[in-house]
């Protein structure tokens, strides 16, 4: 499409826009442009009568809220499965929504890292989001491993900002036998890389390692197929893009292939037994035959009924409309910032091909980034600062409109 840095041009893309409409399901802020959703996404007008009838069926049935409730919470972590299976392209058993995030990855890593002497090492994206390196770090300690031998980084070439995909699948079949897991993110928080999930599980399979995913910026951001790539395991939180709320629950995938492997360890709790069978509180840990086996406790009923909210507005948008928008749309943010970036001020470290980013753009500054980050606030644009020297933008199909980012390529303009 050939674009045009006019706001005439901008609001004739909002017009033709099929899921214009879901902006007024979420409390946009006021007379703001909120590009901030890759950190925490808006909240869904839904939300708060979902909050709402749980504490009403607390209120009113107490105990009796878990069977008799009109969402009984003995079940409720069910309610989120089928809209979360269609966010991450999996089927029914091989999800489950529990805990937070880097809880959920050190539970997976019980199961998926059990190094021995020889097959020890995690390939890693180098810089990945700190709480992933740090639960990784402290796993491999666990084992009594060294950080610096068993962690491998891949890095981007000299004079590169991101990692190529030879490079990834390279580094894994250097290491070879070597290697108990890859563990890579779907989107790099900091680059907004998209990488190639199936070329990596592909990989790590030729090599006998697992391959594990963290898509705290992957889910709800781009159309993702879990099972038909045969990833063996992946996490997300559900406060970025799933726009579930500060702190909110995390999502868990395990391949069907892992999930009915009840001879898997891992780490138990009464919520992950066996179902028809848990309440005869028996002695010995039988597990479900389904990624509800990894489950510990009962449910968050508060968080996840936002999360369920949230999860039924994706699901009538639709994961594959909600893609083909966030093409668009990022592709209109890229066209206004180069328009406006004649000093070459920045360079967009993110992927200019489609499939290999999300949303997101990451502008590295060669200078006075914060400066360039406080006019955008002057300019009632909330944008997202990393140090030392860049600015990541979010564009989010369900409700940032097109308009807005001709405002934003406005403000870049000096
Ligand atoms: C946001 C994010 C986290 C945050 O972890 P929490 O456990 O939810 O605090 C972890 N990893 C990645 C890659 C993230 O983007």
């Amino acid at each position: 499409m050939e674009f045009q840095n006019t706001p005439e041009f901008a609001r004739g893309l909002d017009a033709q826009d099929k899921l214009a409409s879901f902006r007024d399901e979420f409390h946009t802020l006021k007379d703001k442009v909120y590009l901030c959703g890759n950190s925490l996404g808006l909240l869904p007008k839904a939300a708060r009568a979902a909050v709402e009838q749980e504490f009403a069926d607390w209120q009113e049935l107490g105990v009796e809220g878990h069977f008799e409730g009109k969402n009984p919470w003995f079940h409720y972590h069910k309610f989120l499965t089928n809209g979360t299976a269609h966010v991450v392209g999996a089927l029914p058993h091989e999800v489950v929504v529990m805990n937070n995030l880097t809880t959920n990855l050190h539970l997976m890593m019980v199961t998926f890292y059990r190094p021995t002497q020889t097959r020890y090492k995690i390939i890693m994206e180098c810089s990945a989001f700190p709480s992933d390196q740090y639960a990784m770090e402290t796993q491999v300690r666990h084992h009594g491993f060294n950080p610096d031998d068993a962690i491998v980084e891949v890095f981007p070439r000299e004079g590169e900002y991101t990692l190529r995909t030879e490079d990834i699948i390279n580094v894994i079949h250097s290491h070879g036998d070597s290697v108990a897991l890859v563990m890579f993110g779907g989107v790099n928080y900091y680059t907004g890389q998209a990488f190639d999930m199936p070329a990596i599980v592909v990989a790590a399979h030729e090599n006998g390692a697992y391959a594990g995913f963290d898509l705290a910026h992957a889910a709800g951001n781009i159309y993702l197929k879990l099972h038909d790539w045969n990833a063996d395991f992946a996490c997300w939180c559900t406060y970025k893009y799933l726009n579930s709320g500060p702190g909110g629950t995390s999502g868990v995938f395990i391949h069907e292939r892992n999930a009915t492997d009840v001879t898997l360890p891992r780490f138990g709790g009464w919520w992950g037994y066996e179902e028809s069978t848990r309440f005869q509180m028996k002695k010995g840990f039988k597990p479900s035959a389904t990624a509800q086996g990894w489950q510990l406790s009962n449910a968050q009923v508060f968080p996840m009924a936002i999360h369920k909210a949230s999860l039924e507005i994706m699901e009538r948008a639709g994961m594959q409309n909600l893609r083909a928008k966030s093409e668009l749309l990022t592709a209109y943010l890229e066209y206004v910032l180069e328009d406006a970036n004649t000093q070459n001020e920045f360079v967009i470290i993110t992927p200019t091909n489609a499939p290999e980013r999300g949303c997101q753009l990451s502008l590295l500054f060669k200078a006075n980034g914060k400066g360039m980050f406080n006019r955008l606030l002057e300019n009632n644009i909330i944008a997202d600062w990393r140090e030392p020297n860049v600015i990541r933008l979010s564009p989010v199909p369900l409700y940032n409109a097109f308009e807005e980012i001709w405002k934003v390529g406005q403000a870049f303009k000096v």
